[in-house]
């Protein structure tokens, strides 16, 4: 272990025994025997290399927000993406996997670009938004992302846009254990100062009424309309229009919000949102999930799929 640790240190800064319940948006979660914030991609590379050949177990994580830990410690290691470079060019941006998702919309208002603005108030990096297609208001990453660098089993290959296989929050980087987003370009529109920063301003005044409890954000992924057992003409317009059933609206029509095991449960502002209301535990919302998808199913015959990650323990 000690070895590992020397090892490590050559890569960045090196922690162990860290609480991911302290690394999350949902606060729960066992610690982590090494903890490695790396902030520079070379060096992300050379680790990725040295673990893979050496076949110690690692876990990558970003900004924390799309995930709900195991309550048991982790052997492995934790790489935290750390790295930082941001740099524009035109209407091109060329993304750190470990830039804040929130730095390259500011960028992208200072800058009058258009097409980040769906983006705006979502926590994490760009690596993990890539990883899981994150999107907002029938927008999402794939609508501006060029290419992608990945680092896949100790070779780093370039993705084209088409070759990310991308869906409702799904890529071809979730499907494959180890791939690791090192860097995106993106390709943004001009537009005026005005306009991209009052789309801006009504997004995130959207979003004002999100719960405050520690959350991973939307749990479940909505149900899309190809996919939905009972008459479409039963549903508002705004769903047809969409083309998604919102999980929160089945949730709360079967009466589960502020159900709660323990201290994990639904939110009462938002039914598509599970919260920490305290010390939750994973097993406890696991229990939560459970429930409502058994419910869900019971009347309407759809099942829920989690959108959060959610980590099994091995
Ligand atoms: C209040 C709140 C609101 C939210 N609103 C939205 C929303 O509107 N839309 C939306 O889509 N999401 C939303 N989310 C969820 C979350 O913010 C996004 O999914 C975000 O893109 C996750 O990025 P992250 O860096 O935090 O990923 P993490 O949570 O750190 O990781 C998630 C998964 O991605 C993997 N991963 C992370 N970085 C990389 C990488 N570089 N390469 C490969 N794999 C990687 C991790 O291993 C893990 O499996 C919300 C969350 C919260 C808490």
């Amino acid at each position: 272990m000690n070895e590992l640790y020397k090892e490590l240190k050559k890569y960045g800064e090196v922690k162990t025994k860290i609480p991911l319940s302290k690394h999350t948006t949902f606060q729960i979660g066992g610690w982590a025997e090494f903890f490695i914030e790396v902030k520079e991609t070379e060096l992300l590379i050379q680790l990725l290399d040295f673990l893979n050949s050496e076949g110690v177990e690692f876990f990558i994580l970003g900004g924390g927000s799309n995930l709900l830990w195991i309550d048991q410690n982790f052997s492995g290691v934790v790489i935290k993406i750390a790295t930082s470079g941001l740099k524009l060019k035109e209407e091109f941006v060329e993304v750190e996997a470990g830039v804040p998702l929130s730095l390259v919309v500011n960028l992208a208002v200072k800058n009058e670009l258009s097409g980040l603005e769906w983006a705006v108030g979502i926590p994490g990096t760009l690596g993990g938004a890539v990883r899981g297609n994150a999107g907002s208001m029938g927008k999402s990453m794939a609508d501006c992302i060029q290419k992608v660098f990945v680092w896949v089993d100790g070779e780093v290959k370039e993705y084209s846009k088409a070759e990310c296989g991308f869906g409702y929050r799904e890529s071809i980087f979730k499907s494959h254990k180890n791939m690791v987003v090192l860097k995106t370009t993106l390709k943004l529109e001009k537009s005026s100062r005005q306009e991209v920063s009052s789309v801006v301003a009504k997004n995130l005044g959207n979003r004002k009424n999100f719960p405050k409890w520690p959350s991973a954000g939307s749990f479940f992924k909505n149900i899309r309309l190809e996919n939905w057992p009972q008459e479409k003409e039963k549903l508002p317009d705004l769903f047809i229009s969409r083309g998604t059933v919102p999980a929160g609206w089945l949730i709360e029509n079967c009466g589960l919000k502020g159900f709660r095991i323990g201290d994990a449960g639904v939110s009462q502002e938002h039914g598509n949102f599970l919260v920490n209301f305290g010390s939750a535990t994973q097993e406890q919302v696991l229990q939560v999930v459970e429930e409502v998808q058994k419910k869900v199913y019971d009347k309407y015959g759809v099942s829920l799929e989690p959108e959060v990650q959610i980590v099994s323990s091995r």
